[in-house]
């Protein structure tokens, strides 16, 4: 991979960048998405955020190499600390844990106000950020599965709008579903959605069976645990492989 091709994952991230807009990528390690962008002329200014000194270096050193200085403008700094309030209208966070994007969100969230597109990609955990979304006026408006190098990768794309919408086009007894698999994706779910809710669903069964022998109230805790998510994984499995928009329930 380098500026001129992207990974998959990345490449999913880069097609829902607006035209023209000004973009700061957080955490952008090599910066090759803000540069991808700028050389394919996608956009004509982003900020490549970095909080490490190593992929700091990194990023400068491609944007020099690349002779893009004040075009992909590389800062040193922690999360959205690195903008100033109306200097880009999307942010992409990528390659991070659904956890440490919130935080970034959340920490300097007045840096957000001029913001109209958020592209997330987070690497575990993505409800935490469906979460927030809903919590914060955000409005999903896609989600995408990536499978690469044998792990799933999801990309979620919010704008500011009414959160509610799209989990409005599921029942109410689905709102956990959605906020665990996507309301997206459990609607129109690819091979990759498939591919890796079945692995989870089987690493559940395998740790269902390695409790088998144990015993106390921990143990049913668990299990009883693992089976509610199971029950729901096996449930928005099925949702996704119907062809209209009701679940079976
Ligand atoms: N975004 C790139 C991608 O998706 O390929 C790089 C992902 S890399 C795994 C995560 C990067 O985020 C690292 O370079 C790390 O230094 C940076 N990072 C982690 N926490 C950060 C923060 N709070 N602010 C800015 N950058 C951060």
């Amino acid at each position: 991979m380098n500026e001129h091709q992207l990974s998959k994952r990345l490449m999913q991230v880069a097609e829902y960048v607006p035209h023209g807009s000004r973009m700061a990528d957080i955490g952008s390690d090599h910066a090759y998405l803000p540069i991808f962008l700028v050389l394919n002329g996608k956009i004509s200014f982003a900020i490549a955020g970095e909080v490490n000194d190593g992929p700091y270096e990194s990023a400068k050193a491609q944007v020099d190499r690349l002779g893009l200085q004040g075009v992909v403008d590389v800062r040193k700094g922690d999360g959205l600390a690195v903008i100033d309030a109306e200097e880009v209208d999307v942010i992409c966070i990528a390659g991070m844990g659904g956890a440490l994007i919130r935080q970034i969100l959340s920490e300097q969230s007045s840096k957000l106000n001029q913001v109209k597109r958020l592209i997330l990609q987070p690497n575990v955990a993505s409800h935490i950020l469906r979460e927030w979304c809903l919590e914060n006026g955000w409005e999903l408006k896609d989600e995408r599965m990536v499978a690469e190098d044998d792990k799933y990768y999801e990309v979620l794309i919010a704008d500011r709008g009414t959160p509610s919408v799209p989990y409005e086009q599921l029942p109410e007894a689905w709102r956990l579903h959605a906020l665990t698999m996507g309301p997206f994706l459990l609607r129109h779910p690819n091979q990759a959605f498939i591919d890796k809710w079945t692995y989870e669903l089987n690493k559940r069964k395998k740790i269902l069976e390695s409790l088998d022998n144990g015993v106390g109230p921990d143990v049913e805790e668990k299990k009883k645990l693992i089976e509610t998510e199971m029950a729901m994984i096996q449930e928005g499995l099925k949702y996704g492989s119907r062809s209209d928009d009701h679940p079976m329930v």
